[in-house]
């Protein structure tokens, strides 16, 4: 073979070998990643118009330890410049950020925990959420408060204590027009819940952040506070109680200073949860007040009268679920995964809460 040939040819072998090396290990990377689970159970017509038929969950990414707290981000809230969806992994102590065109990366770590030794299993923060000036809220397990993420840099604590004694390890969070911020505060964050000796309160409880800053607790009949999201008029605040002993999510009235009545059962899941895995945990109302709110199979989806409408069956223990994209999707942390299904394109679909 002439010189000259042999160096044209031999450069060319060699880039075709990587091209080819290159579409294996993007065939073996998208073989990885499994591009839906699960399926959609249909209980109630009503359904058809709020999940459209033939609908999948699609996984966007995966290989969490426990993801969490799933919140949209317009494009110039938080102090990003574009859209992107933030969610928490708890176990890991990050928030990490996903684009659709980008993926996943690290939003911030750590995201719960700033103490130099380990603590527990669930450190991280947990449930997120944008406040009405589109600063991001985060429930923080190991440092035991409300915070919010300043433009400037650092956080603002919001909430950290109940009458001088420490929180447990706000889990969820809704934030009202007034600007209102609802959390949770349930032990799953201390080391040994709520045998931990750490633990200063001996019960868990609903709190509200009044806009001025004063706390006030609006509940402490729930046994496992979690997911809280507010109806649509603001009239109702939902609450999930993720207590295997009564798993089940809690109605309440809101006045019009911002505290609670006595609640009632609004859906009780104890019959789904002898059969399915998983408890009433994070949700969402969407504009016409259908709930999305995750427990035993996945997210069930609740009519504002409480009939149980169907369920996006994940087949993951699934944690939370945040409307996005301009509300044609619902996105879901599911253990180790993050998922999407569409939603129908009626207004009943966009997002409020
Ligand atoms: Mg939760």
């Amino acid at each position: 073979m002439p010189e000259q040939h042999r160096r044209f040819c031999i450069p060319s072998l060699l880039a075709a070998l990587l091209v080819a090396v290159a579409a294996l290990l993007h065939a073996a990377r998208a073989a990885d990643l499994p591009p839906t689970v699960g399926s959609i159970e249909r209980l109630d017509g009503r359904i058809d118009a709020l999940i459209p038929a033939g609908a999948s969950i699609e996984v966007l990414a995966m290989g969490f330890t426990w993801s969490e707290g799933p919140v949209w981000i317009p494009a110039g809230s938080a102090g990003l410049p574009g859209e992107c969806l933030l969610f928490s992994d708890v176990p890991q102590n990050r928030v990490h950020r996903w684009r659709p065109d980008k993926g996943v990366d690290v939003f911030l770590a750590p995201s719960g925990y700033t103490g130099p030794a380990d603590y527990g299993r669930e450190p991280g923060s947990n449930g997120l959420s944008l406040d009405r000036q589109g600063r991001l809220i985060l429930c923080e397990h190991g440092d035991r408060r409300v915070s919010r993420l300043e433009p400037g840099g650092g956080r603002r604590t919001l909430a950290d204590a109940w009458q001088g004694k420490r929180l447990n390890s706000p889990n969820d969070v809704a934030v009202h027009t007034s600007g209102a911020i609802y959390f949770t505060d349930p032990p799953y964050g201390l080391p040994k819940q709520l045998d931990d000796p750490r633990c200063e309160l001996d019960f868990c409880g609903v709190y509200r952040i009044a806009p001025d800053g004063v706390l006030t607790l609006v509940c402490r009949t729930m046994t496992r506070p979690n997911g809280i999201a507010l109806a649509p008029d603001e009239k109702t605040l939902y609450v999930a109680q993720s207590d295997p002993a009564a798993p089940l999510i809690k109605a309440f009235a809101v006045a019009a200073d911002g505290t609670l009545d006595q609640g009632r059962t609004f859906f009780d899941a104890t019959a789904l949860a002898k059969t399915r895995r998983g408890l009433p945990d994070g949700l969402k109302v969407d504009a016409a007040g259908n709930l999305f709110a995750t427990g035993p199979g996945g997210v069930l989806v609740l009519a504002a009268d409480g009939t149980h409408l169907g369920t996006i069956l994940t087949g993951q223990a699934t944690a939370n679920c945040c409307f996005g994209a301009g509300g044609g999707s619902l996105f879901m942390t599911a253990d180790s995964l993050l998922c999407r299904v569409p939603l129908g394109a009626a207004p009943a679909s966009a997002p409020v809460k």
